[in-house]
């Protein structure tokens, strides 16, 4: 939420400092009275106004401000940490053993079932689909070296909960053979010596197995990953982004080793890469850099902003204004994202044409959920 408003504050310039900086003693509903109407986009102002109640509910039942305290960076501790940290540790450490993984390269067609990105250093895989995992160390662990896989969620609002499956896939499983780990999201397959962990004070799940050396002539040993819900389940995951954690302990359990990735579990791995992979580059290449992505909708839908260009109003100028909005629940998004990509799509045929003429280059930045109709900026 912190993250959201400096984001608006930054966008919406020196005139608005004035709702945020009353927003501690007033609301979210104020805020938006102060915020000049054009920003709201499409017809949604009823919407926002709704979503913005139930944000002045969470604020009024009291904000823990030391959330922000237990951020994962401030509380690296290194090799000593036990796994059973409260707040996950979610660098990356090679240790002393110089470990590392590998994802296969799966590239980004539509029938892929697994991919990796290395630019975004994220998994996209379909739900229940094998992820093969190539680990590699420099010198062999101690015996009785296991690997641990965990889920955490990414961001700082959410880390202190256990990322388990959703009730409906999880109910799914009550006949199978798996019953007694069927909230786990994350499966060891093939081998008959995994453990499905829960930690008795952080309660969160865990997979545990035994390090297996290299076979003579590889310079891998390979685990193979399953995830049992999409990032998008509803009473699960809920479109919240999670990171995968996987450590080389000791027997003991202290750790060795660390690496971690972000996972999106979804329908079409290749396609949500490619967007990703596009979206950040666009990110890269433009000056200041957002910090939410398309994929990850906020739960509280509460944010419109809007960047206004620096320079010029003409019409065309103000065509480049790029706004985000956060829509409460899957089907409007999705059903607002369809007229945004076919304004796009538009955009971009215009642009072709007019391309051989055009001196300047196409702006840069992220589009969220943008103006779905001309009609908004005038
Ligand atoms: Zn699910």
């Amino acid at each position: 939420m912190e993250g959201n408003m400096e984001e608006q504050r930054e966008v919406l310039g020196p005139n608005s400092q004035e709702a945020f900086g009353n927003l501690s003693q007033n609301s979210f509903s104020d805020f938006w009275a102060a915020v000049p109407a054009e920003i709201y986009t499409m017809s949604l102002k009823n919407e926002v106004e709704e979503s913005c109640r139930s944000v002045d509910m969470i604020l009024a039942e009291g904000f823990d401000e030391n959330l922000f305290e237990l951020l994962p960076e401030t509380s690296v501790k290194e090799a000593a940490t036990p796994p059973s940290s409260t707040v996950p540790v979610t660098t990356d450490h090679p240790g002393e053993y110089g470990f590392q993984l590998r994802f296969q390269q799966s590239g980004t067609a539509k029938s892929v079932t697994s991919t990796y990105s290395e630019r975004l250093n994220k998994l996209f895989c379909q739900l229940a689909k094998t992820t093969p995992l190539e680990l590699l160390v420099s010198k062999e662990p101690p015996e009785g070296a296991k690997l641990r896989a965990t889920a955490v969620y990414k961001k700082t609002e959410h880390v202190a909960e256990v990322v388990r499956r959703c009730p409906h896939h999880e109910n799914e499983d009550l006949n199978g053979n798996a019953s007694e780990f069927r909230s786990h999201l994350i499966r060891l397959e093939g081998s008959e010596r995994a453990k499905y962990l829960e930690d008795p004070h952080t309660k969160r799940h865990s997979v545990l197995v035994p390090y297996e050396p290299p076979q003579l002539g590889s310079e891998i040993s390979t685990i193979l990953l399953r995830f049992l819900c999409n990032s998008s389940c509803m009473g699960g995951m809920n479109r919240r982004p999670i990171l995968t954690i996987l450590t080389l302990e000791t027997a003991e359990g202290l750790v060795l080793g660390r690496r971690t990735f972000d996972v999106r579990v979804c329908a079409c791995p290749g396609r949500d890469r490619k967007t990703e992979e596009e979206n950040s580059e666009k990110l890269q290449a433009g000056n200041k850099p957002l910090k939410k992505r398309k994929s990850t909708p906020a739960p509280v839908s509460c944010t419109v902003a809007t960047k206004k260009s620096k320079s010029g109003s003409s019409a065309e100028e103000e065509d480049k204004e790029i706004f985000l909005l956060q829509v409460r629940g899957r089907e409007r998004y999705e059903f607002l994202k369809r007229i945004n990509d076919g304004q796009e799509l538009l955009d971009r045929e215009n642009n072709k044409s007019r391309a051989k003429a055009a001196v300047k280059p196409p702006p840069a930045g992220k589009r969220l959920l943008q103006r779905g109709e001309r009609s908004d900026s005038d």
